[in-house]
């Protein structure tokens, strides 16, 4: 088997450009692909191939001048590029049959999915085999579920960055440069143990899929499914043991408690849908010691954080009512 690192680039639109395609296409289209990279290893990891091509978008045709500043890309070398069925179909060629892919993130392959359901391309050989190296460079490293950019786990294995970054070339090389450094085969063989901890995972308000989407953040946390839960095992109902932990990314998450089966984490994972309504990926896991100890400490943490902004807001309002007493007494 090969494994295949895979990065790429795409474009935005402007807002309301984006949103009034999404509507008219009535599906998600987040970004439009402008460049594939592709590197390609051995079983033992060594690199026997490598795949780059500029995609020419067909409905973000302007390039949006915060990706062609990372990217380098210019308006010129899209309008030049290939277009999406033809690239994909190269690319399939080029992949060949017997491969996983290696992605850092897990932003990647959704992204291309998207892109091909809008060109109505079959996307299911995308999905076969696919490895979040992060998960694997977490789980080889210090164990911790956080998501690290592809320049820490390169500092952290002292590989050094002599290629322009945001290259979909570049990166998907520098991907297999930290995947030589890790296991990739032992991480496979565990991946889907480490992953499959969830006890339940579903979207909630998915728009693309006909659901009605969550027109406001409250109207989810509302929800049922979220604030009245029963336990995935047994089916009863949860007590919930904290407050909710509101973190950064907009996810969502509640400690709850059955009876029978213990601590449970209960976690929200918001979008926005195309029509601008919310979805969520909801995941239901349970909880060991640890896990409820990192998120009380995560609790505390954001407490902290809410403290220090209103003590900064309270010395502004001070201040700034203290000005407007001087430029009082001034006049
Ligand atoms: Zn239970």
């Amino acid at each position: 088997m090969y494994y295949i690192t895979l990065d790429l680039e795409w474009n935005q639109a402007y807002a309301e450009k984006a949103l009034a395609v999404q509507r008219r296409l009535s599906c998600r289209l987040r970004g439009e692909v402008i460049q594939i990279g592709a590197v390609k290893m051995d079983r033992n990891m060594n690199i026997c191939g490598s795949y780059q091509i500029i995609v020419k978008p067909k409905y973000f045709k302007k390039l949006h001048r915060h990706v062609s500043a990372l990217t380098g890309i210019t308006q010129e070398q899209m309008d030049m590029g290939t277009p999406l069925p033809e690239a994909a179909e190269r690319f399939k060629k080029w992949c060949g049959k017997d491969f996983a892919f290696l992605t850092w993130g897990p932003d990647d392959i959704p992204m291309l999915k998207e892109n091909f359901h809008v060109h109505d391309l079959e996307s299911g050989w995308l999905e076969e085999r696919v490895y979040d190296l992060q998960h694997i460079f977490n789980l080889q490293t210090d164990g911790l579920a956080k998501q690290r950019s592809l320049e820490y786990a390169m500092e952290h294995f002292e590989i050094p960055m002599n290629l322009p970054a945001h290259d979909a070339l570049n990166d998907a090389y520098f991907t297999a440069l930290v995947a030589q450094a890790l296991d990739v085969p032992a991480g496979v063989a565990v991946y889907s143990k480490a992953r499959g901890e969830f006890l339940e995972e579903s979207v909630i308000g998915d728009a693309d899929a006909g659901d009605d989407g969550y027109v406001t953040i409250n109207e989810m946390l509302d929800d049922d499914v979220v604030k009245n839960p029963v336990c995935p095992i047994c089916k009863r109902e949860l007590t919930l043991c904290d407050k909710p932990l509101h973190s950064k990314g907009q996810r969502y998450t509640y400690h709850y408690h059955c009876k029978k089966d213990g601590d449970l984490l209960l976690s929200l994972k918001l979008h926005r849908n195309f029509n601008d309504t919310w979805r969520a990926r909801r995941t239901v896991k349970k909880a060991d010691e640890t896990a409820i100890a990192e998120f009380r400490d995560g609790l505390e943490r954001a407490e902290q954080a809410r403290k220090t902004a209103k003590k900064r807001r309270v010395r502004h309002r001070r201040r700034s009512s203290g000005d407007k007493t001087a430029a009082a007494i001034a006049e």
